[in-house]
């Protein structure tokens, strides 16, 4: 059988492409080595580890709001099979909804691990063996988790994301090793349901690729919360002893930093993965890091095979790989679509949440570029102190000549929605007064944004 488009990996890069090329009108088929359609996103990735966040952020509500608020409720109790077994409920009607997807895109799904032959075919194997043949071919097999050297993964007590999201039980003492997005995540959810959580992180600050001000602030909350970090502190071993984990590391003047956990997460990146691709088979080549290469147009060594997604470079994120997805359908099928990749936006699920897009000012003072800074803290917004949520701020950063808005970043209370004002804003090339001159429902999150853009547009923020 020969398609126009053969997809390998079934993540939101791959099923969103094998839409894509379906609407388009190619005759399309998906590869997928998992039972379940979905890739790291839906089933171990995104979509479990939110319902987590969600589940445990009603536990701390309940247990450290409800009370200012005059909800007085009998000691909440952690229903942890319950709260598993809604995880799980979660995750698999979002996965079949793909099946669904595919169902109605008229995609053909072929279960099994999919190994390049050559440049145009591929074997799946999978419950049985067949061989495919493909027009274009579009790789989008994702990544896994990066195992440190001295820290195998035992898929009990020292573990992985994955394992992270399914533990048999709250623990107790939970060691994080990376202060990045995914030990933030992670590690908020643990302390939310009473775990003490230290995070150990090699760099000075968590968040670290983000604008400096957003670990600042999500340290100092987090802090508040109780969880504990030693920043610019490396991680040189882990070990286990029965059901203890031992974390030992060094600090930046020295000194031995010792920390015990009955769970170690590490959460230190993640990696293209390959495995079984045979991709050299095709005459496709890595880099360094394992990512294969691609030229702008995301077309590998071979012009008709596409690779999208985390297997090649730039953010790991879902949405990334969706945009990715989308544009090389329309490329096989002659369009000539674009991806400004300065405008996809980077959150962090925390309470309160933090968002950014476009440039960092560590970014703009590097490049040069003359800029001005608007700030607005959450704290001064009537909505804010109706909800209790006053941790947080919006900054803006705009261009010193011509205003127009060059990046945002928000630390608060729906910060995951609210960034996409601004990510539209940049996307129209507007100016800071073009949204600070837009009218704002009151009282809501949004006054933030636009009380922050009056301060970088002409210091002349009404609530401040
Ligand atoms: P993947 O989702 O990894 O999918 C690749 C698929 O390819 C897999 O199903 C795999 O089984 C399959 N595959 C691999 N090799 C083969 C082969 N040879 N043959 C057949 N099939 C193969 N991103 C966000 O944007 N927002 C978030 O909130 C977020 N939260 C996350 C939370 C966690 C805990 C983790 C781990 C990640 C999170 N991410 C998040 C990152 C996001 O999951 C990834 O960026 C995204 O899944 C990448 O999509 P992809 O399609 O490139 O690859
Ligand atoms: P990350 O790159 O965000 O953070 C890893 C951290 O580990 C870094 O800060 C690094 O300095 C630190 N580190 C590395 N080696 C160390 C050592 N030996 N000792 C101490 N610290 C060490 O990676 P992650 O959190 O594992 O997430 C992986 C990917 O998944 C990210 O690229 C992220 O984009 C994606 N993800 C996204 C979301 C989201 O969008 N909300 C959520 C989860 C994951």
């Amino acid at each position: 059988m020969e398609y126009d488009v053969l997809v390998i990996g079934a993540g939101p890069g791959g099923y969103v492409s094998a839409i894509r090329c379906a609407q388009l009108g190619l005759n399309t088929a998906l590869v997928e080595k998992d039972p379940t359609l979905g890739g790291t996103c839906l089933n171990v990735g995104c979509i479990p580890s939110k319902a987590l966040l969600d589940s445990s952020e009603h536990y701390y509500n309940a247990t450290h709001a409800f009370a200012e608020h005059g909800i007085d409720v009998e000691a909440p109790k952690i229903n942890w099979p319950q709260m598993m077994a809604r995880k799980k409920q979660v995750v698999d009607t979002t996965c079949s909804g793909i099946d669904f997807l595919m169902n109605k895109n008229k995609v053909t799904v072929l279960k099994g691990l999919g190994s390049f032959v050559d440049a145009h075919t591929v074997k799946v194997s999978g419950a049985e063996e067949q061989t495919v043949k493909a027009k274009h071919l579009i790789v989008a097999t994702g990544s896994t988790p990066i195992e440190l050297p001295f820290a195998k993964f035992d898929g009990e007590r020292i573990i992985s994301s994955t394992e992270a999201l399914s533990l048999p039980e709250v623990p107790k003492r939970l060691i994080v090793i990376g202060g990045g997005v995914i030990g933030l995540e992670l590690g908020s959810v643990y302390k939310r349901l009473g775990a003490e959580v230290t995070v150990v992180e090699f760099a000075d600050s968590i968040l670290a690729t983000m604008d400096g001000s957003i670990g600042k602030e999500m340290q100092r909350v987090l802090r508040k919360m109780g969880m504990n970090f030693h920043l610019g502190t490396k991680v040189e071993g882990v070990s286990r002893t029965g059901d203890v984990v031992t974390v030992t590391a060094t600090d930046k003047k020295g000194n031995t930093v010792t920390v015990e956990g009955d769970y170690c997460l590490v959460a230190v990146g993640r990696k293209a993965n390959t495995a079984g691709l045979n991709y050299e088979a095709a005459g496709l080549t890595a880099d360094e890091r394992g990512r294969l290469n691609v030229n702008d147009h995301l077309q590998t060594s071979q012009p008709h095979i596409y690779a999208i997604g985390d297997v090649v470079r730039g953010a790991m994120l879902a949405h990334k790989a969706e945009e990715e997805g989308v544009v090389v359908a329309e490329q096989i099928a002659g369009q000539k679509p674009h991806i400004d990749y300065n405008l996809i936006p980077g959150i962090v699920y925390t309470w309160p949440e933090a968002a950014s897009v476009g440039k960092t000012e560590e970014e703009l003072k590097a490049s040069g570029r003359g800029y001005k800074v608007g700030n607005f803290p959450m704290r001064a917004l009537g909505r804010s102190r109706a909800s209790g949520d006053t941790d947080g701020f919006v900054k803006i950063l705009a261009d010193a000549g011509t205003d127009e808005v060059l990046g945002a970043h928000i630390v608060g209370a729906r910060a995951a929605d609210l960034i996409m004002e601004l990510a539209v804003a940049m996307e129209y090339r507007a100016s800071a007064e073009d949204v600070a001159r837009i009218c704002h429902g009151h009282p809501t999150y949004t006054e933030a944004i636009k009380e922050a853009a009056l301060d970088a547009t002409a210091k002349r923020a009404i609530h401040m």
